[in-house]
């Protein structure tokens, strides 16, 4: 990801190359003629060996392994594999692995370590999240001190105490994790997880059926920092310069207690700031106002709504002329949206219910915040609201032609029926989607019956 070749330069990165995958003017039959070949040219090959019984294959294995730790870069596991491309091309391969190739993968490696606390860090929608932090140990190349502890569950399960020696290990070889408790410590307790907010003091909430405590006070400076950290994001309001640095100094100074009021920051406000100088001051200033000027869809994924992302965000701006139309829509508006469910359709519906909002957006609005999609939703065609599906060659019109028509009267387009599928417009040669038009029950048509509809015949 490093765009600057100076730099990767600098980073003594190396390859191994473990195949030939196409050569001309020479034959290749088998994998390890291909690996002698490539070293014989002087490519770098990770070692291998060929073996004519299981056994030794199997003891290669656990040789490698033994020797993981004296490599000087990191492996996960071994790949043993059919050497000749004859046999390979007997045993096939099904629709996703070739039948000739097996990876064994190493259990990731355990180490013991002393955890010396516990944190509780409040995340964006209020949950307390426990976080370790350990002795210093080295696991599979990177020294780990820190690891989650996940939930409240998890600590009361493994019975994990302060003080205590737990075994951590790399899932995936890259997440550290607590894996179980090796030793309590003398007169260990075990962890009192915090009836209240670390960070505002309210008292805090454990839904039934929920692994996760929660603090629901909406005015959490906690909450309100990473609420704002997601808010200015790349693919929320974009508002470059407004760092997590500067913004929880905003919040912590009291001057910006929502993301409303980021629109009534003045240059002298950010300046007042340590270390910010007049010039940048003023910058960041215009790139927040530039950002009113945004797509509507980025404000909604901007609010943070739970289990709504950036591509549930585009389309619900895609169905709804204005954010006041999204904000009086009920649960089962929403669950008419194809690919929406009821827990999104739910969480919008509570999301847009709540005082707090109303006020926002109304701030919002007042601030001078686009309110409305660029290319408003369609109103009044004959097919606002319907769905079209299409599917073969039609007698006259392209498949473009005629979803265009369909969009010029209101109508959208998908490319898979569903139960939501409004009308399927079939021609010649339709497959699998007429067949499963006809099993669902979704009205189909013809190009005619389409040109019946807008009195075009
Ligand atoms: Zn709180």
């Amino acid at each position: 990801r490093q765009k600057n070749a100076k730099i990767t330069a600098q980073r003594s990165l190396d390859i191994f190359v473990f195949n030939i995958q196409q050569i001309r003017g020479m034959t290749i039959e088998s994998h390890i003629q291909g690996l002698d070949y490539l070293t014989e040219l002087g490519f770098p090959t990770a070692f291998y060996s060929v073996y004519d019984n299981v056994d030794e294959v199997i003891e290669e294995i656990e040789r490698i392994g033994n020797m993981r730790g004296e490599l000087d870069y990191a492996i996960d596991g071994a790949v043993v594999k059919v050497d000749s491309f004859a046999s390979r091309r007997l045993l096939g391969s099904t629709a996703k692995y070739p039948k000739w190739a097996e990876a064994y993968k190493y259990p990731p490696e355990e180490k013991p370590t002393k955890l010396l606390n516990i944190e509780i860090n409040v995340g964006r929608t209020g949950v307390l999240t426990p976080v370790g932090n350990f002795e210093p140990v080295l696991l599979a190349g990177t020294t780990v001190s820190r690891a989650t502890l996940h939930n409240k569950d998890f600590i009361d399960e493994k019975g994990i105490c302060v003080g205590d020696t737990v075994i951590i290990r790399k899932a995936g070889e890259i997440i550290p994790e607590v894996l179980s408790v090796k030793e309590h410590a003398e007169n260990a307790v075990p962890f009192e997880f915090p009836s209240v907010c670390p960070s505002c003091g309210n008292p805090v909430t454990h839904d039934e059926g929920e692994a996760a405590i929660r603090c629901t006070n909406t005015d959490c400076p906690a909450q309100l920092t990473r609420h704002l950290i997601h808010f200015v994001s790349r693919d929320a309001m974009d508002i470059d310069g407004l760092g997590p640095a500067i913004l929880e100094q905003l919040s912590d100074e009291g001057l910006v207690k929502s993301p409303a009021d980021l629109y009534r920051l003045k240059a002298e406000d950010i300046s007042s700031l340590e270390r910010k100088a007049e010039k940048s001051a003023q910058n960041l200033i215009s790139s927040i106002e530039k950002s009113k000027e945004n797509e509507l869809f980025r404000l909604v994924f901007a609010l943070g709504i739970r289990n709504i992302g950036l591509k549930a965000a585009k389309i619900i701006c895609e169905n709804f002329a204005t954010i006041d139309d999204i904000m009086n829509a009920k649960a089962e508006d929403f669950e008419k949206i194809d690919g929406f469910g009821a827990v999104m359709a739910e969480s919008l519906e509570n999301y847009f219910s709540l005082d707090g909002t109303k006020e926002l957006i109304a701030d919002l609005k007042s601030l001078g915040l686009r309110m409305k999609p660029s290319q408003p939703k369609n109103t009044g065609g004959l097919f606002e609201g319907k769905t079209f599906v299409i599917t073969g060659t039609l007698p006259t019109m392209t498949r473009s032609e005629a979803s265009k028509l369909i969009e010029q009267n209101g109508g959208k387009t998908s490319s898979s029926v569903s139960k939501k599928t409004s009308y399927v417009l079939a021609g010649e040669d339709a497959g699998s989607k007429l067949t499963k038009a006809q099993t669902l029950g979704v009205t189909i048509i013809s190009e005619e019956e389409l040109k019946e509809m807008l009195s075009m015949e």
